[in-house]
């Protein structure tokens, strides 16, 4: 064989380059086997792991956060549409403005209970806005994300 160092003809089971000296077996032995070639792959697939594990975690929290925001913006929206609801009953408002307006009022001050029932229907109307928009949104922003991630691993 030849040495790989400096090209001389050297004896085929020789260790030792007779020429230049160099060890030509070690040599060989250490770029055949390669000994960080193993670690560095099951290195990059558990970072790969954490990395995964981490941007679930991540998409959990956006996925709060963007429910918590549509809620919000639920709430909002409600407030806006039945905004005269909120308000006292008086001259400016009529009866049957509101779709919480009873088809008929007992009593004489019916002002006064229009504007309880009103407020009160706008209330509950409110919490409930808040109550379901938060958890409908954040299963369905869920359930979406988990679509997108197996349609993503095939
Ligand atoms: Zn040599």
């Amino acid at each position: 064989m030849f040495c790989k160092y400096c090209g001389e003809k050297i004896a085929d089971d020789s260790v030792f380059c007779k020429y230049c000296g160099k060890n030509v077996l070690d040599n060989d032995c250490e770029e055949s086997s390669n000994p960080l070639s193993t670690p560095v792959v099951e290195n990059g697939t558990k970072e790969q792991n954490v990395n995964k594990k981490a941007k679930t975690r991540v998409d959990i929290v956006s996925i709060f956060l963007l429910s918590l925001a549509i809620s919000v913006a639920c709430c909002t929206g409600f407030a806006i549409i039945r905004m005269d609801d909120s308000k006292p009953f008086d001259k400016a408002h009529s009866m049957g403005d509101s779709v919480y307006d009873p088809p008929y009022i007992m009593g004489s001050d019916y002002q006064n209970d229009l504007t309880n029932i009103r407020k009160e229907k706008f209330e509950e109307g409110l919490m409930k806005t808040a109550l379901y928009s938060f958890p409908i949104s954040f299963v369905i922003l869920l359930i979406s994300a988990k679509i997108r991630e197996s349609s993503k691993d095939l």
